[in-house]
């Protein structure tokens, strides 16, 4: 059998990857070719007539056939960027999305110059506080994630990346965190789907962690849960920026105001949704 070169594999691919239901069957096709040639994209267009070699062949065709029973492209190559920084991934994470940079975003328009400590409650990946740290050298950041694997990976992500102003601990919510604050800011996105959702059975987040996406109470357990007690860790006049679905704002701002936060707004996401919801914590007094 003669070998395909890059362009016919990049071909073949496509469709392959079109007939079995992918919206982004082309880039998919590239991606993966890169990964199984160890190559930047650029290499594809510069060499279309380069000849794979038989195990670069195989190699492609099993990352290939993952990708079309529908693993996600991220944990077949065991990266996605986020904020410009290449992050490791493992199914242990949520994959980060573009929406989520988003409430990097937000969250950078409330730090102020001044040094501080910021908190990433459930950060998988560690992708929101490393695009935080690497953009506030003056801030402190920590992230915590339930799940060691979670915690392992963050770590080695900074330690990847070079960023020494964050650091990230392994427990629950607040527990790891019980005798460091307060906080300038605090973080989150948690888990804020119902478990009757029906999105959780199609596309990429079916090989995602339940404990990453799902949340009891509607969704709301979790959104909840950290807008109560972010106030014994915040400072006064810091800010709590949650992630949540597109249609939570309205219930989130009333959650978020009951617990007494003020400046209490939701943010759209990069499709006009409602994404992010804030508030401000002007001291136990006020928010009881
Ligand atoms: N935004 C993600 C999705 O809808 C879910 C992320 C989360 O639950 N924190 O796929």
């Amino acid at each position: 059998m003669s070998l395909p070169c890059i362009q016919e594999s990049l071909i073949a691919a496509t469709q392959r990857l079109s007939e079995s239901g992918s919206d982004s069957a082309k880039i998919d096709a590239s991606v993966l070719l890169c990964h199984a040639l160890q190559k930047p994209a650029s290499y594809l267009f510069t060499w279309p007539e380069r000849v794979l070699t038989e195990a670069e062949y195989q190699n492609f065709n099993v990352l290939l056939q993952r990708r079309i029973v529908g693993e996600p492209v991220a944990y077949i190559v065991g990266e996605r960027e986020f904020w410009s920084l290449p992050l490791k991934v493992s199914p242990s994470t949520l994959i980060p999305r573009p929406d989520t940079e988003r409430l990097v975003e937000l969250a950078l328009q409330k730090i102020a110059p001044a040094p501080g400590k910021g908190l990433d409650l459930g950060t998988g990946t560690g992708a929101i506080a490393l695009a935080l740290a690497s953009e506030c050298p003056h801030f402190e950041f920590i992230g915590v994630d339930i799940q060691t694997e979670a915690q392992v990976l963050a770590t080695e992500n900074a330690q990847q990346l070079g960023i020494k102003n964050a650091r990230f601990l392994q427990g629950s919510w607040f527990e790891p965190v019980v005798n460091e604050g307060p906080f300038q800011i605090i973080v989150s996105n948690p888990p804020y789907i119902d478990n009757q959702d029906p999105h959780l059975a199609i596309g990429d987040v079916r090989f995602e962690p339940d404990s990453a996406l799902v949340a009891a109470d509607n969704g709301y357990a979790d959104l909840k849960y950290i807008a109560r007690h972010a106030r014994e860790y915040l400072a006064i006049d810091g800010w709590l920026l949650m992630e949540h679905g597109f249609e939570q704002g309205k219930e989130t701002r009333q959650i978020l105001q009951d617990m007494g936060y003020q400046c209490v707004s939701t943010q759209q996401d990069y499709a006009g949704q409602d994404r992010v919801t804030l508030g401000q914590f002007k001291g136990r007094n006020s928010c009881m």
